[in-house]
């Protein structure tokens, strides 16, 4: 490894750390674990960091929670759909109907379960 490929993997590696950051964030799945490995990678020849990263890629799209995202109501990051509280502002993102205790999303007026219109608050 010498500082040209070095600077080769930094360029592929901060993007790759950047989206995990944000990915993993939004579906509360251990982002400093994501970020820290590609970041670690870079210290091999470009070649090596390349499949390792691409590697890295496919295992972590079949290890994060599945699911899509949704903006959070209060900080309006995306966020995964199955969370109660947003990992980013640590709101609420959805209520509880006080009926069956099901998620209610933000903006429903009733649950889609019960029907009912006992929902929390915030
Ligand atoms: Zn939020
Ligand atoms: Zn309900």
């Amino acid at each position: 490894m010498n500082l040209v490929e070095l600077l080769i993997n930094l360029v592929l590696a901060i993007p790759m750390a950047i989206w995990f950051y944000k990915d993993a964030r939004a579906r509360d799945y251990m982002w400093y674990f994501w970020v820290f490995v590609p970041l670690i990678l870079i210290f091999s020849s470009t070649i090596i960091t390349i499949v390792l990263l691409l590697i890295l890629l496919v295992c972590y799209i079949m290890l994060r929670p599945k699911g899509n995202l949704f903006k959070c109501p209060h900080c309006q990051k995306a966020v995964l759909e199955e969370l109660f509280v947003c990992p980013f502002c640590r709101k609420n993102a959805k209520r509880e109907c006080l009926n069956c205790h099901e998620p209610v999303p933000w903006e429903a007026d009733q649950c889609p379960k019960c029907k009912s219109r006992s929902l929390t608050k915030e």
